[in-house]
């Protein structure tokens, strides 16, 4: 594993130069273009990784992911009574469905749809900021991760579309909290500063029929964890999830500091990250090497 990972970064890196680092978040814009890590993690608990695993990034709407456990974890299946799980077919910012379909997000994964989750959560903690930290540092075991509080500040000062869509939800009753408040804690989630690594081991509970070896706590169910993966395998990768389920086969989630993680249920949980985007705002060399990595060892579940 750990030769193929090295191998499959040095096919990838000529592609560096071919994407764009996301910029329409001014504090996201100054981070190096030429950056590039991996990070596999068994289930049997064996860390491989290769480049830049250990560099912190921006982990944005990977953080979606981490939200929707946490309401599932408190109010279960009900949360589908405000949201679906279909996917989108549109760009993760768009207003245009949400206008349509009467303020109904289409699944938790587009902006409109994590912030509905956000509303749930925001409803249910004293401190929604503090606990997905917490909740986030039990997961991968790393107790000194934090939000980046200039990236935070920087998405609040130009969250027009964000703000957009949770008061149109507003308008058709289905946002109930303090829309700024409910953003401060959408943007606090996606600033999180982690690595490869930590990101790695933090999503090996979906490996892991919902069981976390780091915190010894079972955080979803098994069914609750198939479940969580289909989405993540439709809707993960914003209007590009056929082509990640084409050329990965894998459930995954990006963001658009440029991570994707993955997850190969029952055995592996990987995640890739090199911050320039392609059109769809994904990190374009990291699909390249989940691709390739995909297709060497047999990943796809399909
Ligand atoms: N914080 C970003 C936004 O709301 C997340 C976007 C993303 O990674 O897809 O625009």
């Amino acid at each position: 594993m750990q030769s193929l990972l090295n191998e499959i970064l040095d096919e990838v890196r000529p592609l560096i130069g071919q994407g764009k680092v996301a910029n329409y978040i001014p504090a996201l814009g100054g981070v190096k273009p030429n950056q590039l890590g991996i990070a596999v993690y068994s289930n049997d608990g064996e860390l491989y990784h290769a480049g830049d695993a250990g560099t912190l990034f921006s982990i944005q709407s990977i953080s979606k992911v981490f939200s929707l456990v946490q309401a599932i974890g408190h109010t279960g299946e009900d949360i589908w009574q405000r949201l679906g799980h279909e996917p989108s077919g549109q760009p993760f910012n768009s207003l245009v469905q949400l206008e349509f379909e009467r303020g109904r997000p289409r699944n938790p994964f587009i902006n409109a749809g994590a912030l509905v989750i956000c509303d749930i959560n925001q409803s249910r903690f004293a401190a929604p900021s503090l606990s997905m930290r917490d909740f986030v540092r039990r997961l991968c075991s790393n107790p000194k991760i934090v939000s980046d509080a200039m990236v935070a500040e920087s998405e609040y000062q130009h969250r027009s579309r964000n703000a957009a869509a949770a008061y149109l939800m507003k308008s058709f009753d289905n946002f109930h909290g303090d829309v700024e408040a409910v953003l401060r804690s959408y943007f606090h989630h996606c600033a999180l500063s982690m690595s490869c690594i930590d990101l790695a081991k933090a999503f090996s509970f979906l490996a892991h029929e919902g069981f976390c070896v780091h915190s010894g706590e079972q955080i979803l169910t098994p069914r609750q964890t198939t479940q969580l993966n289909s989405i993540m395998a439709t809707s993960g990768l914003y209007d590009e999830a056929g082509n990640f389920a084409y050329r990965v086969g894998l459930p995954g989630k990006s963001g658009v500091g440029g991570g994707i993680v993955a997850v190969v249920p029952g055995q592996f949980s990987v995640c890739v990250w090199s911050p320039e985007l392609n059109a769809a705002g994904n990190s374009l060399v990291g699909m390249a090497a989940l691709e390739k990595l995909s297709a060497r060892i047999n990943w796809s579940v399909f």
